[in-house]
């Protein structure tokens, strides 16, 4: 290929980035925000409008860290160098159910960090690819050329001076391109801009979670707790879920996350937020509420729904275009996949454009590998949000099974350390959840948890399936 373009500079789309830099001659990222080196958000490692999710909590599962070092060799070594956290299950990541901690398994190994720093250090190491630039603009729309994508339309600079202007809009640019890739996110238009050019849009499914967050930073007293992160999820006596997340970052500093379901949103207050540590009755939480220094105030979040758009659905589409990350999925980011998910995408756009297929065919090959991996992260998320009272559905067949399967395995995760490394496979995205549905595991997990001599949650489990 002679240009590649990828819309949008965030985790997706530096990912897709260093992928085509093997394939084009020349990548070019177009990002709204500046995030050149030198430009407003590329030198600090602070939020960014672009992504708003950036001043929450996040944590990179194994499979990310795996693929981010494959695409970035030494990027795990790096962000650690520079203060970012390395944690192994089989010590440092401590997991609570109901308040009590889980039998400790290693192998599997999660980066915590800020978001904004995870994303500059890749930004860093994307940015010095010899054949890629970066330009500054908002898309707004695509090129078509006969039945493929030809380039993109967009305005250059920043939102402030290149949205819609006073009675006219600015004069629009436009860059061609062999092969056009959204990364721009779940609020992605690719849908308007594939109609506009004639192309059906793809359905878009969602799934109501309505799901809060709010997180904040600490500085906490030498050795206040024995693990790098801890992540618990519990039922408070009036039945609320309640989930919660703590782990060291850069700076010597803790970032800690507490998230609640619809009318149990947690608020913006530093005082609410140490009230829910101290509800919650996993350990570190309290001693969080005890030994922690508040950093400035808590920052809140809403995540209403999970979204995922079926492209491979479609019976028509042009060549010439992609979509990589949250554009193609968002689910519920209490499960940490969205970041893993996009470097698990920016692998199959490697398979895909080294089997020799031409960027001058649509990529159904490229969308019928990337479905499978969203489908395993959506059912790991949906089984989950299906069992919320407030969660509509619709459910699928077999729901009632799936959902008492996932509550046996959980379970017993808590006391068989088989079970729970098989567990950790799949929630960090190594191995698919189909893994734990075999006879073997599902017997293993049943004897588990008869085995354990108080049920971990609520009324006792009903083992029969
Ligand atoms: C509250 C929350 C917590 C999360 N926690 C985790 C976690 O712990 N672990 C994890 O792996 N994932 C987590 N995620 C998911 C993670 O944030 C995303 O999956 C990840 O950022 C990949 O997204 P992306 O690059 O596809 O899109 P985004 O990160 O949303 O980036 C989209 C980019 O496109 C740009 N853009 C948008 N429109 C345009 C346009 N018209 N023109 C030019 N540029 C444009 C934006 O400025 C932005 O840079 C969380 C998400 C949320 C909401």
């Amino acid at each position: 290929m002679r240009r590649a373009v990828v819309l949008g500079g965030s985790v997706a789309g530096l990912l897709a980035a260093r992928v085509l830099s093997d394939h084009a001659d020349e990548v070019i990222v177009l990002e709204r925000d500046d995030i050149a080196p030198s430009g407003d958000f590329g030198g600090g490692q602070g939020p960014r409008p672009g992504v708003p999710q950036g001043t929450q909590m996040h944590a990179l599962l194994d499979a990310g860290r795996r693929k981010i070092d494959h695409w970035l060799p030494g990027f795990a070594t790096e962000i650690v160098a520079d203060g970012a956290a390395l944690a192994d299950t089989g010590t440092d990541v401590h997991s609570y159910l109901e308040g009590r901690l889980k039998v400790l398994v290693g192998g599997v190994e999660m980066i915590s960090a800020t978001r904004p720093f995870l994303e500059s250090h890749l930004r860093r190491r994307v940015l010095a690819l010899g054949n890629l630039r970066l330009v500054t603009g908002r898309v707004r729309g695509l090129a078509f050329t006969g039945d493929r994508v030809s380039g993109v339309r967009y305005l250059g600079g920043q939102p402030a001076d290149a949205g819609d202007m006073a009675g006219g809009v600015a004069d629009e640019e436009l860059l061609d391109a062999d092969l056009v890739v959204d990364a721009t996110g779940r609020a992605s238009r690719i849908g308007a801009w594939l109609q506009e050019g004639g192309w059906p849009e793809p359905q878009t499914r969602r799934m109501h979670v309505d799901l809060g967050y709010a997180t904040a930073l600490f500085r906490r007293p030498e050795g206040s707790d024995g693990a790098t992160l801890a992540q618990s999820l519990a039922t408070l006596p009036d039945g609320r879920l309640r989930l919660g997340t703590l782990g060291r970052v850069e700076g010597d500093r803790w970032i800690a996350l507490v998230a609640g379901y619809a009318d149990d949103r947690p608020g913006r207050g530093m005082e609410e937020f140490l009230l829910r540590c101290k509800e919650d009755p996993a350990a570190p939480f309290r001693r969080l509420a005890e030994d922690g220094e508040p950093i400035g105030e808590p920052v809140a979040y809403r995540h209403p729904d999970n979204r995922r758009r079926d492209f491979h659905r479609l019976d028509r589409f042009p060549a010439g275009l992609l979509a990589i990350g949250d554009t193609l999925a968002s689910f519920n980011p209490i499960y940490g996949q969205g970041m893993s998910s996009a470097a698990i995408h920016a692998s199959c756009l490697a398979a895909h454009l080294e089997s020799g297929r031409s960027p001058r065919d649509p990529a159904w090959s490229y969308f019928k590998q990337v479905r499978a991996v969203v489908d395993d992260a959506w059912q790991t998320s949906a089984v989950n949000d299906l069992k919320l009272p407030h969660v509509t559905g619709p459910r699928p067949r077999g729901f009632k099974v799936a959902a008492r399967l996932s509550d046996l395995i959980v379970r017993a995760s808590v006391t068989d350390p088989v079970i729970h490394r098989r567990f950790l496979d799949v929630a960090h995205m190594l191995s698919p959840v189909k893994t734990l549905m075999r006879p073997g595991t599902v017997l293993r997990a049943a004897r588990a948890v008869r085995k354990q001599d108080t049920p971990a949650a609520g009324a006792p489990l009903d083992v029969t399936v």
